[in-house]
């Protein structure tokens, strides 16, 4: 089963990719993972991935290209595979499509998980960490006991993130979508998108997914 797992920051990806590939077998193939291990084996594609990370630059999309092809042959992907954060753009959609041709591989669903901005804006910027002693919490899902009180240390001294500050939170996932929406519109043309709600329990998350990739097994 040849999967593309597509979702903005905070709808649940990791969480929903660890039970697909553990359920299914088939290997998690995130680009973080995949850059760090060609440049661990010094492939020459991994060797030139990090000539230009090592200047603080974006590694060019035929260099991404190439490494994913590369990984794409490699013997665990005979029974498929889950590509997460790959392809990111239109042009690496496009590689992907003639790359997996060459290969004599197809795809056989992009799974969308759907979560609206708001609830990804409260997911996000919720986390605060506390000065004193550096315990996190998140406003929602993990607030103190005490409101305002560290759990851990007694300290009323907290403070957020950049990286969770909203407007930083809303160019990230603004950025994202644009770039989500395209993928969308591509793999729509050609039939492969499954759009699954993403703001249920992660267990209920998972059930959909499973009975779409259970039909598409037995098709
Ligand atoms: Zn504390």
């Amino acid at each position: 089963m040849n999967l593309i797992l597509l979702g903005l920051p905070g709808a649940g990806k990791g969480t929903q990719a660890t039970r697909i590939v553990d359920t299914y077998g088939i290997p998690h193939i995130s680009t973080g993972d995949m850059f760090r291990a060609a440049m661990k084996n010094e492939t020459p594609l991994g060797l030139e991935a990090k000539s230009f990370m090592d200047k603080g630059e974006l590694v060019p999309d035929d260099v991404t290209n190439g490494i994913v092809k590369e990984r794409l042959q490699e013997s665990d992907t005979v029974k498929g595979f889950l590509l997460d954060g790959y392809p990111r753009t239109l042009n690496q959609a496009e590689a992907l499509e003639s790359n997996l041709q060459n290969l004599n591989k197809s795809l056989d669903a992009v799974l969308y998980i759907e979560v609206p901005k708001d609830i990804l804006m409260e997911r996000l910027t919720g986390r605060f960490i506390c000065s004193n002693c550096g315990a996190t919490y998140h406003k929602t899902a993990n607030p103190p006991k005490v409101e305002g009180e560290c759990d851990r240390c007694g300290s009323h001294d907290f403070y957020q993130r950049d990286d969770d500050k909203p407007e930083t939170v809303e160019n990230r996932i603004r950025a994202n979508d644009e770039l989500t929406q395209a993928l969308l519109n591509f793999y729509k043309e050609r039939g492969l998108v499954h759009t699954i709600n993403g703001q249920e329990e992660p267990d209920e998350v998972f059930a959909k997914i499973k009975t779409i990739l259970d039909s598409q097994a037995n098709s």
